[in-house]
């Protein structure tokens, strides 16, 4: 199956250590099924000062991806996350749509 999610979509997580949490996916990576979710996921990230790439060094804080399968679109119609369904419209196009309200989400 296909991730119908994509970059920009707002998500909930619905299970694992962050779940509860939302955001925005920064990234999707099909292949691995996952994706790369603002704020969640958080490691520390401990950089080594590299003054020719104006890094300071220092511990930052880094988003890892996480399986698709932990997060749900968040539908804000719905208020809750949600199944995204794919529905053909008149004129043939592909949108997807709330799997519980019906929404447009494209
Ligand atoms: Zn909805």
């Amino acid at each position: 199956m296909k991730p119908r999610l994509k970059k920009g979509d707002f998500v909930i997580v619905i299970a694992g250590r962050d779940k509860g949490k939302m955001g925005k996916i920064l990234r999707v990576f099909p292949r691995r099924q996952r994706v790369l979710v603002e704020k969640v996921n958080l490691h520390i990230k401990h950089e080594r000062p590299n003054p020719q790439q104006g890094v300071q060094g220092g511990r930052t804080e880094q988003e890892l991806p996480i399986h698709i399968s932990n997060v749900m679109y968040y539908c804000t119609n719905c208020e809750k996350g949600v199944r995204i369904k794919v529905r053909i419209t008149a004129d043939g196009r592909k949108v997807r749509v709330c799997g519980s309200c019906g929404k447009e989400l494209d």
